[in-house]
């Protein structure tokens, strides 16, 4: 009797536990859409004229980080680091890659060095895509 009643309340247990993970799945897939529209920010210099991603050696302590929509018709792109740079990336990858990449997957996504900067993804190893430094 008593072993039944265990076997039970385990079985119980182990639905309920699966449940949950279904639940936090669910909670991770909206999380994921929000960060969609994720706002791509470039930094400029006091003095400069271009705009730059973080890490590039234009960058220093001084400098301001802007909305991207904010440079048009006031700052160029920074020649060094290029944060007009088209690099690639998948839908759940946390790194960005070059068009010819194999890990940028059947469907790569399009988007500017800045905004993959912007999303806090990394540079991959394998392709070397521009990464800002
Ligand atoms: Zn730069
Ligand atoms: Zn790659």
């Amino acid at each position: 009797m008593n072993s039944k009643f265990h076997a039970r309340a385990i079985a119980l247990l182990v639905v309920l536990l699966s449940a949950g993970m279904l639940a936090g799945e669910k909670a991770d897939k909206k999380g994921d859409k929000k960060d969609d529209k994720v706002e791509v920010k470039v930094f400029v210099t006091k003095s400069g004229t271009k705009y730059h991603v973080q890490g590039c050696k234009f960058v220093d302590k001084d400098s301001t980080a802007i909305p991207l929509a904010d440079t048009k018709g006031k700052y160029e792109p920074c020649a060094v680091c290029k944060p007009d740079a088209t690099v690639y990336t998948t839908k759940t990858g946390a790194k960005f890659h070059m068009k010819t990449c194999t890990h940028a997957g059947k469907d790569p996504l399009a988007m500017s060095l800045a905004e993959a900067r912007s999303r806090d993804l990394e540079a991959c190893k394998v392709c070397n895509p521009p990464d800002g430094k």
